[in-house]
């Protein structure tokens, strides 16, 4: 083949120790990207050195979640990520003008994610997050190509309608040969002052996704959490402060979305 070579995408190299996290849903809404924010969040409190990138090119909202308003700087070449919560961040939502819509089609998202992973200056990172776009389109099938080694976080709410698609999302991997290393369920209850839950979504969802994602791919894909309806994580999304650190950049003991992965 002709032409220059491939640019090198540091986490795909052999010896790696970058642990890649591709968080997914079947629709919008149902908390991908706050579940990413606040994963990233956690890690970073616990000392790990974590990256995000903002891959929900067109929905992008990982910018105001973390509290991003730097834009990024160069150095010899190189994309330098602004950083917040001790977390390197990169979003299109840097590079566009405000409120400007991004219409592209699919070579340039995949220019775009190509970018963010060569162009970038990452250093050493123990987790990579990327926050993808919900369903199976142009972006998603991009990083399957780009970090086969991504492992797969399929994020959907407790209703039926919710699961079936998420259900379809998890199913990629079985073509992209991708791992997925579990299913979160947001919004699962709305925890009231007597104790009980109302499940405002229904339930089920989760525990369903991860039975038939078992099942197909033939190994166990475990239902990691169930978070509840938390107001201080919608507050803490629109703030850009995650409820998984809170004010004093200290973890919430009981942070509703203090997962375990972060372990
Ligand atoms: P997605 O990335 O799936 O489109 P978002 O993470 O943007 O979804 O979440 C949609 C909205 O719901 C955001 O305003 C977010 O703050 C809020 N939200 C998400 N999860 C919860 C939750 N468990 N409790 C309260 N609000 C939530």
């Amino acid at each position: 083949r002709g032409g220059a070579a491939e640019p090198v995408i540091p986490f795909t190299q052999p010896g790696s120790l970058t642990r890649v996290y591709a968080v997914t849903s079947g629709k919008g809404g149902v908390g991908k990207s706050s579940v990413t924010a606040n994963l990233a969040a956690a890690m970073a409190a616990q000392g790990l050195s974590v990256g995000v990138v903002d891959a929900d090119i067109y929905g992008f909202s990982i910018p105001r979640m973390l509290g991003v308003d730097q834009v990024p700087t160069q150095l010899d070449g190189m994309i330098v990520p602004p950083v917040a919560h001790g977390i390197k961040v990169i979003s299109i939502g840097m590079f566009v003008e405000d409120k400007q819509p991004v219409v592209w089609r699919g070579p340039m998202l995949h220019r775009a994610v190509q970018q963010f992973l060569t162009d970038v200056f990452w250093g050493d990172l123990d987790v990579l997050l990327l926050d993808l776009p919900p369903g199976t389109g142009d972006v998603t099938i991009s990083v399957a190509q780009l970090l086969p080694n991504a492992e797969i976080l399929v994020v959907t709410t407790p209703q039926a309608a919710a699961a079936e698609v998420a259900e379809r999302t998890g199913l990629i991997a079985t073509q992209t040969k991708q791992r997925v290393v579990g299913v979160i369920e947001n919004m699962s209850y709305m925890p009231q002052a007597d104790g009980s839950r109302v499940e405002i979504f229904g339930s089920g969802g989760g525990a369903s996704v991860a039975g038939s994602l078992s099942q197909t791919l033939g190994y166990e894909v475990p239902l990691l959490a169930e978070l509840p309806l938390d107001i201080r994580l919608r507050e803490g999304s629109d703030s850009g402060v995650p409820a998984t650190v809170g004010q004093e950049g200290r973890p919430l003991a009981d942070a509703p979305a203090a997962l375990v992965l972060v372990e």
